[in-house]
Order: C-alpha cells, then sequence, then structure tokens
C-alpha cells in the first residue's frame, strides 16, 4: 500500500457513538507498551501520529484512521495497566466488545505479542476473549530487532503455543526499528480488504 493520505478520522471513548463506517476496517489490539503505536506509525510511514505509550492516564479511546479514503485502521486501547480500576477496565472491554459486535466493516483483527516474551495471562485472555467475539486474531509478533535471528523461530513457536493458537493462525514478526515485516503485514491487510 502506498500511503498517499492518512488521517486521524474518529475517536471514540466509552461513552461515544461508535462510526458507521463504509470503508473496510482492519483493528490492533495488544497490551499497553507492546508497540501498537509504534507499529501504526510505521505502517502509515510517520513518526508519532498514533499516541505513544507510557503516559500516565492517557485517555483509552478507539482511534479510527482513514489511509488513502480507502480503508481504516483502528487502534483499540491498550489492555494491562496495572493502575487501572476494575470498573475502568470492564467499561473499555464493553467499548471492545461494542466495537467488534457492532461493525460492519471489520475484515480482521491483528493482535500484538512482544517477541521477546511468552505470552502473558493477559494475552492469553485476550486472545480468547476476542475469538469468543467472533474473529480469529491474526498475531504480529512485535519488536522483532530485539531478539538474535537465531531465536525467531523458537520465539514464534513460544507465542503459538503459549496462545494455543488455531491451526493456520498467521504469525507475523515486526520491527518498528528496522520495519523487517512491513511489506508482509501491508501485502496480508491488502489481501483482507480486497472484497
Ligand atoms: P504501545 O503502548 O503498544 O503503543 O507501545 P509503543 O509503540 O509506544 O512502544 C512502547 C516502547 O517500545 C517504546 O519505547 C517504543 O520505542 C518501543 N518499541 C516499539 N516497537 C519497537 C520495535 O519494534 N523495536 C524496538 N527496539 N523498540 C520498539
Amino acid at each position: 500500500m502506498i500511503i498517499k493520505n492518512v488521517n486521524l478520522e474518529t475517536v471514540c471513548g466509552i461513552t461515544s457513538r461508535l462510526p458507521e463506517n463504509e470503508l473496510p476496517e482492519i483493528a490492533f489490539a495488544g497490551k499497553s507498551n507492546v508497540g501498537k503505536s509504534s507499529l501504526i506509525n510505521g505502517l502509515l510511514n510517520r513518526k508519532s501520529l498514533a499516541r505513544t505509550s507510557a503516559q500516565p492516564g492517557k485517555t483509552q479511546t478507539i482511534n479510527f484512521y482513514n489511509v488513502n479514503q480507502a480503508m481504516y485502521l483502528v487502534d483499540l486501547p491498550g489492555y494491562g495497566y496495572a493502575k487501572v480500576t476494575q470498573e475502568i477496565r470492564e467499561k473499555w472491554g464493553k467499548l471492545i466488545e461494542r466495537y467488534l459486535h457492532g461493525s460492519k466493516q471489520l475484515k480482521a483483527v491483528f493482535l500484538l505479542i512482544d517477541i521477546r516474551h511468552e505470552p502473558s495471562e493477559n494475552d492469553k485472555r485476550m486472545y480468547e476473549w476476542i475469538v469468543w467475539n467472533g474473529y480469529d486474531p491474526i498475531i504480529i509478533a512485535t519488536k522483532l530487532d530485539k531478539i538474535k535471528r537465531s531465536q525467531i523461530q523458537k520465539q514464534l513457536k513460544l507465542i503459538r503455543t503459549g496462545l494455543n493458537v488455531k491451526p493456520g493462525t498467521q504469525i507475523l514478526p515486526f520491527s518498528a526499528e528496522t520495519k523487517q515485516g512491513r511489506d508482509e503485514i501491508w501485502a496480508l491487510i491488502d489481501t483482507l480488504i480486497t472484497p
């Protein structure tokens, strides 16, 4: 995909009405700090369009990036913040569920996992929860540049078994530093949004 123009078109909080878009949507989920903003910025060739993490009290929203007036990249709120109350966590959950159930244009959900670590309990829960809500997540293993080349296959296997993914699930490694994996992710997105 050649990025001609990008625009953060809609930002939805827990009380917002979600947009009824006409264009295909691709969503990204992952725990905070996994590299979701960096991935979205990398896919869109921007340095800091998507919010970067580790800002305490950062608002949790679903952000819709219109790409080339052709599709949306949808940034779902990160999970796993230690400092957040159960009540707020439940509200985010409801917001994401509302989106997963309500969107008529959502073609796929990508779940981001740090390639260095075995999936956490939160990651496993998120994977199962997305499946429960009707989507088979595609996995992006982030921060590829942080491990040795010789470790890649072993780590990908750890993610596959740790999440107990469905057979045939794709796991794509990506580095926001080197942009390795970017073309493969776009190639996959292109097939997912092509009618
Ligand atoms: P988010 O909370 O999921 O949006 O995570 P961010 O994109 O803000 O990234 C969290 C931290 O990890 C930041 O310090 C990033 O610079 C770093 N980071 C993200 N992706 C990569 C990557 O592919 N390689 C390296 N080396 N660092 C990364």
